[in-house]
């Protein structure tokens, strides 16, 4: 087992060398948010997360959460406390409206701070993780009122917030809904159940609020005739504190694969007189409010890939710099199994696609501020807009499928002992299988980058961005040079990507092609956008950051390992959605 220390230097790096906050900051008006004042703030978060949250990743993973015969979640210790902490040091209010008690610094701040929660325990890292995601969807859809009554409360991570989307039935699919909401007055009264509610019920902060996904009586059938509501566990009193308790409760956890600590909750809404409810946004409008929750959370989970995705490279790298066996070449004696060439490859590719993904999420993040930058032209800001709509399910795709491959290599690393759960490799494993499921499927975020995002525009976010990433196709200016061979694979990658948007345009009308290519679609896009990205971090770092040798080189490293070895990959997806549905779809269903 290995303690985890954030990599304060490559985040701050990415952020401002590869996803340019600096000159987000300047443009958008975040004076205060200085490179100065970006590294102390990294710094400091790094000490936490350290400190006060990776000590509690195993013993949270060991024990688990439990249920009493109360309905109250129990969470393992030291959770609690590191909770409080978390609260009290002002973490959970960085990128929030100075009018509900925020700091107003940038949202692609609190990005890195919390990449190292999830680094340091995934678990733990979701409660803030959605009660972020709740403050989004009620700053942009409540009502005045109810914003005053709890954006202060959740903002200074008193109350945490959930989402409450899933039900038996209706899981990818959300248009069969059944959980009823009944108008009563001024409020709503909420009858249904919810399913795998990601800390629904807990004991880390004295209320819940509940974002739940509802109909009402007289709703059009399917998604238009879902409206959001926001419900308490316990309801707000005269002056604003947590009073009488809610008809809603958890009534069983679910036992998972991984983010065992992570209470996941079957909810109870409304088993007596129907739990109060306020409607949030317009009456069948919540599919759209809830959006704004869910494009939030579908980048932080994005962010979730890259975080286990460092702890799992750091467990790995320390491990073969300590482990010996055999003797690696050119070496005498035993050696550490770092130097043996096929453990480098492993470990190349895990530290390259962190890299690469951190530096994929960072950029998505760093647009959603332009996009939001109410000081910046309507056009300007709509572009923005186009680029987050665009990088969203590449960001959530593809940082999650590649921490699929980063913690397996994790465990290959260690051989026999990866298999073994005591030396922690294990879990990250088991941590990150949730990470392509929830939010959304990646198979459903190829359908929205393929369908809403690509067809829907006909390509014009995509050419956007093919044409940002152009330039680097041309001679670099700059200390790195990028050989002719390494210019031509990145050309080459680029072609692929413009030549399969060419295709899915004009097959668009073709449901089963489409549906058939989407999933290469979404990895060739992401794997061509973290090329070109870490070609700008190579580029920055060569230019930028000379006197810093050491830094340079690698980054020169893995920047050409990813050329080198990952990028060819998009001749392989680019071949697949050329072969369309036929091979897909050979086998009808009875052969199965
Ligand atoms: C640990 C955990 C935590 C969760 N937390 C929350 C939470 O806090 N709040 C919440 O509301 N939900 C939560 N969920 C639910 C999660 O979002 C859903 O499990 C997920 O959206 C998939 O829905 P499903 O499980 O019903 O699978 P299904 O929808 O049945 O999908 C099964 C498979 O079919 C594929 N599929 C389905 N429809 C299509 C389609 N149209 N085209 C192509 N492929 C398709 C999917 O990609 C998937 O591979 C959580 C789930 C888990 C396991």
């Amino acid at each position: 087992m290995t303690a985890f220390r954030a990599p304060t230097r490559e985040m701050a790096f990415t952020l401002q060398n590869v996803a340019g906050f600096s000159e987000m900051a300047k443009a958008c008006g975040y004076e205060d948010a200085s490179e100065d004042v970006v590294a102390a703030i990294l710094e400091e978060a790094a000490r936490f997360a350290g400190s006060v949250i990776a000590p509690t990743n195993v013993t949270g993973d060991q024990t688990g959460v439990r249920l009493d015969s109360n309905h109250n979640v129990v969470t393992p210790d030291g959770f609690r406390e590191a909770y409080q902490q978390y609260a009290e040091s002002g973490w959970a209010s960085l990128q929030f409206d100075p009018e509900f008690g925020g700091q107003g610094l940038p949202f692609s701040l609190a990005i890195p701070v919390q990449e190292m929660w999830h680094a340091a325990n995934m678990a733990w890292g979701l409660c803030p993780l959605l009660s972020q995601g709740a403050v989004e969807a009620l700053s942009e859809n409540a009502s005045d009122l109810l914003k005053q009554q709890m954006l202060p409360k959740m903002i200074s991570g008193q109350w945490t917030g959930t989402m409450n989307l899933t039900e038996p039935q209706s899981g990818s699919d959300l248009s069969g809904i059944r959980t009823q909401a009944r108008p009563d007055g001024d409020v709503y009264r909420i009858k249904g159940q919810k399913i795998f509610i990601t800390w629904g019920e807990h004991d880390m902060a004295e209320n819940i609020i509940h974002l739940v996904l509802a109909r009402l009586p007289d709703a059009p059938p399917g998604v238009k005739g879902i409206s959001l509501f926001a419900v308490p566990k316990y309801l707000p009193n005269a002056s604003g504190e947590p009073g009488e308790r809610n008809d809603c409760q958890a009534v069983s956890l679910e036992h998972k694969l991984g983010i065992h600590a992570s209470p996941t909750c079957v909810m109870s809404f409304g088993d007596n007189e129907g739990a109060i409810g306020y409607l949030v946004g317009e009456e069948n409008r919540g599919l759209a409010c809830m959006f704004t929750m869910m494009n939030n959370a579908r980048l932080t989970v994005g962010l979730q890939g890259v975080s286990i995705s460092e702890r799992a490279y750091q467990q790995a790298r320390d491990y073969t710099l300590e482990r010996t066996q055999g003797t690696a070449p050119g070496e005498q004696g035993v050696s550490p199994i770092i130097k043996h060439p096929d453990v480098r490859r492993m470990l190349m590719i895990m530290r390259t696609l962190t890299e690469a993904a951190r530096g994929l999420a960072y950029t998505g993040c760093v647009a959603v501020d332009y996009a939001n930058a109410e000081n910046l032209p309507d056009d300007i800001r709509a572009r923005y807009k186009r680029r987050v709509d665009l990088l969203t399910p590449l960001v959530k795709g593809w940082c999650t499928e590649i921490a699929q491959e980063v913690t397996s290599l994790g465990i290959q690393c260690y051989g026999g002992m990866g298999f073994i759960e005591e030396t922690g490799a294990a879990q990250h494993y088991r941590d990150a299988r949730i990470l392509p499921i929830y939010e959304g499927t990646n198979g459903i975020q190829a359908l929205d980058l393929i369908g809403r995002k690509t067809v829907r525009d006909q390509g014009r976010a995509m050419a956007e961005l093919i044409d940002d990433m152009r330039p680097l196709t041309g001679p670099l200016q700059s200390n790195y040079v990028l050989t002719a061979a390494r210019q031509a694979k990145f050309d080459q990658a680029l072609a692929c990507l413009e030549d399969a948007t060419r295709v899915v345009l004009e097959r668009s009308d073709d449901d089963q092609f489409t549906g058939a290519v989407a999933f290469d679609y979404l990895m060739l896009s992401s794997t061509v956008t973290a090329g070109w990205l870490m070609l700008k971090a190579a580029t920055a770092a060569a230019n930028d950051h000379a006197e810093q040798g050491t830094f340079a080189a690698n980054k020169l490293a893995t920047t050409n390992f990813f050329i080198d070895y990952i990028l060819p990959r998009c001749s392989a997806h680019l071949s697949a959605i050329r072969s369309g549905d036929d091979a897909i779809m050979a086998l009808p269903e009875t052969e199965f």
